[in-house]
């Protein structure tokens, strides 16, 4: 049976240098659940070392957790990568970490802590997380795919990190399975300003990086269960699954 699931498909750990240390799983979880939300999505920058432990966090709870990753293309085009399971998320993982350079620094970057279901920290990553992959948009898409995952184009409607800043437009030949738009705007406005983008699925998320962002921008989705394949038939309304507009 369908039912409307409250989605934030978009939400940092502690793990992304510039979310808030108070962004640890359990708070995370807790949040999300006093927000009415029914589904989140872990994405901190270009690693997912902390969706394990939200995961654990959420186990006794009727929150539903999808892997994902948020990752910097060369171009500097963030794109959100969502999977079923943290298992297909690894690989892709392992090809962020090959093509990213760099240390973290702490002093100027902010901390980057892997912190588990019961609040402890497991450790600090030194892979700067910050900077840019060295793969192109196409070849990063086009992995995420082959893996079973779905990839967005993050936050369109910012000035910075986005396919539109970056590359100046969005095309079908990107092959995004949907577009997202901050909490700023709401989806019908984001259709009047984008014009171009009729006929692209498009969600509204939080991109929380502060536990008080948990759940400030939503989509309404109904599906038959929070999975990659019925979001993506929810994109192409095929079979009754619908996105409803987003909303604060
Ligand atoms: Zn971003
Ligand atoms: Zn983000």
């Amino acid at each position: 049976m369908l039912r409307v699931y409250r989605c934030d498909l978009h939400i940092h750990t502690c793990l992304s240098p510039c979310g808030d240390l108070d962004m640890y799983p359990r708070a995370i979880v807790r949040a999300s659940l006093e927000k009415g939300l029914d589904c989140i999505a872990i994405c901190d920058h270009n690693t997912a070392e902390n969706v394990a432990f939200v995961e654990r966090a959420a186990r006794q709870t009727p929150l539903k957790i999808i892997p994902g990753m948020e990752i910097t293309t060369v171009e500097e085009v963030h794109v959100l990568a969502l999977f079923d399971n943290l298992n297909d998320l690894i690989p892709i993982q392992e090809m962020v970490y090959r093509h990213l350079p760099g240390e973290n620094d702490e002093q100027r970057f902010g901390c980057q802590a892997i912190v588990n279901e019961n609040d402890e920290v497991e450790g600090f990553l030194k892979q700067l997380l910050i900077g840019s992959t060295d793969l192109p948009l196409k070849d990063i898409v086009n992995a995420i795919h082959t893996a079973g995952g779905m990839a967005l184009a993050a936050h369109i409607d910012r000035e910075s990190f986005s396919v539109i800043s970056q590359l100046g437009f969005i095309s079908q030949d990107m092959q995004f399975d949907a577009v997202e738009i901050s909490s700023r705007l709401s989806i019908e406005e984001a259709r009047r300003l984008y014009p171009d983008l009729i006929g692209m699925p498009m969600i509204k998320t939080s991109d929380a990086h502060f536990i008080k962002e948990i759940g400030k921008g939503i989509t309404e989705i109904l599906v038959k269960s929070p999975t990659i394949e019925e979001f993506k038939m929810a994109f192409n309304k095929a079979k009754g699954r619908l996105v409803l507009s987003g909303y604060d």
